[in-house]
């Protein structure tokens, strides 16, 4: 027993003596290119200097309805809101792996419940969504709740604090990448915090996330940001995304 120690030890020690022997320091340091200066926001939330800022509390400049047109949602004291009915609203510019920041705010319960209770949708690429719903005391299949992946990961926690309070989404997204052919090459990968908290850690999307049906795959490059139209007003505000 001691020998086969006594042996182990000698092995690693002549391995690491060898190892140096080998290699600098400076044979694994590299310095070009040097990463940009950004700066961060000055509160929290804030978008950092080099954010593409989506809505700011203004207008809906940078953002279209599924026809291409002024989208119709209503932005009043700096709250963008949906208009039920009206349909879903784009983005302009087509993203890719990004970094997104939105926060949004459920409407009153009323006599809503489950699905019919504050439902909209950050749809990334116009067809991964991260589920928005009021998560306060509202129960419907998990895999359809706040912060889930919509009917393909539930969240890890409920993160959703109450009805009326602002929610604050950080979502990380690794675009699905295609080969020429059409032929998935790596899934898209999402990770989720809500409110500070990781609810969803580095899921693999197994496709789109449709409500009748089995998620899949269709080749497909740069493509817009959604929000869902699902016909209660959930608003948002502060929204912004960085191009990684
Ligand atoms: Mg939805």
């Amino acid at each position: 027993m001691k020998k086969s120690v006594f042996l182990i030890v000698s092995v690693v020690l002549l391995r690491v003596f060898a190892i140096s022997a080998q290699w600098t320091p400076q044979q694994t340091e590299w310095y070009y290119p040097e990463p940009e200066k950004v700066t961060p926001g000055v509160q929290a939330g804030a978008p950092p200097s080099d954010a593409i800022v989506l809505f700011d509390g203004k207008d809906l400049s940078k953002w279209v309805n599924s026809k291409g047109q002024k989208p119709e949602w209503t932005v009043a004291d700096g709250v963008l809101s949906v208009k039920p009915g009206t349909g879903d609203i784009l983005t302009k510019e087509h993203f890719g792996d990004c970094q997104l920041h939105i926060e949004f705010r459920s409407p009153a319960p009323e006599n809503h419940h489950g699905q019919n209770r504050g439902n909209s949708g950050i749809l990334l690429m116009k067809q991964y969504e991260v589920q928005v719903l009021d998560g306060d005391n509202n129960h419907t299949y998990v895999n359809g709740m706040v912060g889930s992946i919509y009917k393909q990961s539930a969240p890890s926690v409920n993160a959703y604090t109450k009805n009326g309070e602002w929610q604050v989404y950080d979502i990380y997204w690794k675009a699905p990448r295609f080969g020429t052919g059409g032929e998935l090459e790596s899934p898209a990968m999402i990770t989720v915090v809500l409110n500070g908290i990781v609810i969803q850690n580095n899921f693999i999307l197994k496709g789109h996330t449709p409500y009748i049906g089995l998620p899949e795959y269709q080749p497909h490059g740069r493509l817009p940001l959604m929000l869902q139209d699902h016909g209660t007003e959930v608003s948002f505000r502060n929204i912004w995304i960085r191009n990684l």
